[in-house]
């Protein structure tokens, strides 16, 4: 098992929080740092980690415009929404 870390928007508390993404057998476990809702993926190893791939090149393209999601970094940290765009 291995832990990863990475910022993402969560629908349960509403902020844009740090997630921890640990790859078990048969998907992915996505825990917000927030407010510690979980959700489980299914899927292949590969397919999870080029989602966790997909998801850090996506919060590369929204700090173009929203950089304070690159102060996502440690578990608890969260922000409010960025501006749709
Ligand atoms: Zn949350």
């Amino acid at each position: 098992m291995e832990q990863n870390l990475f910022p993402s928007n969560c629908t349960s508390c509403g902020f844009w929080s740090v997630f921890e993404a640990d790859l078990v057998k048969g998907g992915l476990n996505m825990t917000c740092t927030n407010c510690n809702d979980s959700k489980f993926l299914q899927g292949t190893q590969k397919e999870m980690r080029d989602f966790i791939s997909n998801s850090r090149k996506y919060v590369k393209v929204l700090a173009l415009t929203n950089p304070e999601v690159l102060q996502l970094k440690n578990r608890g940290d969260h922000i409010d929404p960025p501006k749709a765009g």
